[in-house]
């Protein structure tokens, strides 16, 4: 029989939604507050905790960004190629850009137009390549990829090379995936812990406990405020709170702390008004696609044996 069912696999789909719901409502949450400074959003805002829009986008309440779309890109096209195929994620991406989005990052803007130009599936090396915008469209990664940290990394560093070509971004890549796999298998905070602090041992840029600096676009400085935030909080609400008001890159700070602690939490840990907040047709495709993804994983189907 295809299809092997994991022990706990309700918990195991309701986390992967808890993830992917995670992007969208840390997105949709922290574009409000995108390029405020913390005194900023105090003086406004008190506290940020309310999905309604605006920021400097102008958005609709509930309205998600490039966070959310990219990861949907993503998500989108393993789902209907069956799996895993670099060519229809970058041919989504395009797709997507051509459509005109409210925001597009510089290198991701860069990255797509030089594969519509190309067609290679590689970005060149690149000093400056060291943006969160790959690291943001994880999620989606992490689900398809569950059970096998492995074929994780291999994934996660061929879709950040799309648009990004940097050791720290593929390094964050690869370890946001880790936090959300470990926590959609049920790994205690210590696996998750680890999985950060592998990542600052092997790049002391990530040195997160204590961080209060900016939560800039640079992927150690996002990464940085999303464990900081993550490791001092016990739930989704608080950790997402803590995160979109320090402002900077909130948006996006917003959507990897959102997969991270959706993972851990679950969906039902999200906060009822922030997912009813999304249109009605983004939360069916969200709930579809994660459910989706995770029985695809290696998790649900492990390779024969004997
Ligand atoms: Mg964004």
């Amino acid at each position: 029989m295809r299809g092997h069912d994991p022990r706990d696999a309700v918990g195991i789909v309701h986390r992967a939604r808890g993830a992917l719901f995670g992007v969208a409502v840390g997105d949709a949450l922290g574009a409000t507050t995108e390029f405020m400074k913390p005194a900023q959003i105090r003086e406004r805002f008190g506290v940020h905790k309310e999905i309604t829009g605006g920021g400097w986008l102008k958005l609709a309440p509930g309205q998600v960004t490039d966070d959310t779309e990219m990861s949907l890109c993503i998500a989108r096209a393993i789902a209907d190629r069956g799996g895993w195929e670099l060519s229809a994620i970058a041919e989504r991406f395009a797709r997507w850009f051509s459509g005109n989005p409210a925001d597009v990052g510089a290198t991701c803007r860069r990255g797509i137009r030089e594969y519509l130009e190309t067609r290679r599936l590689e970005t060149p090396p690149n000093e400056w390549d060291a943006g969160n915008g790959a690291a943001m469209r994880m999620a989606p990664v992490a689900l398809y990829t569950l059970g096998s940290e492995r074929f994780l990394s291999r994934c996660a560093v061929e879709q950040a090379r799309l648009t990004h070509n940097h050791p720290l971004s593929d390094a964050a890549c690869v370890a946001v995936g880790m936090l959300i796999q470990r926590g959609i298998l049920g790994s205690p905070r210590s696996g998750l812990l680890a999985a950060a602090e592998d990542l600052a041992a092997a790049h002391p840029e990530f040195l997160f406990e204590g961080y209060d600096g900016e939560a800039t676009g640079f992927v150690a400085d996002t990464l940085r405020t999303v464990f900081s935030a993550f490791f001092s909080t016990d739930g989704f609400e608080e950790c997402l709170v803590r995160t979109v008001n320090r402002g900077d890159d909130a948006d996006t700070t917003g959507a990897i702390a959102g997969a991270i602690a959706g993972a851990r939490y679950g969906f039902a840990a999200i906060p009822r008004r922030w997912v009813l907040a999304l249109p009605a047709g983004l939360r069916e495709e969200i709930s579809t696609l994660a459910a989706k993804l995770v029985r695809m994983s290696p998790l649900f189907n492990p390779p024969a044996t004997g």
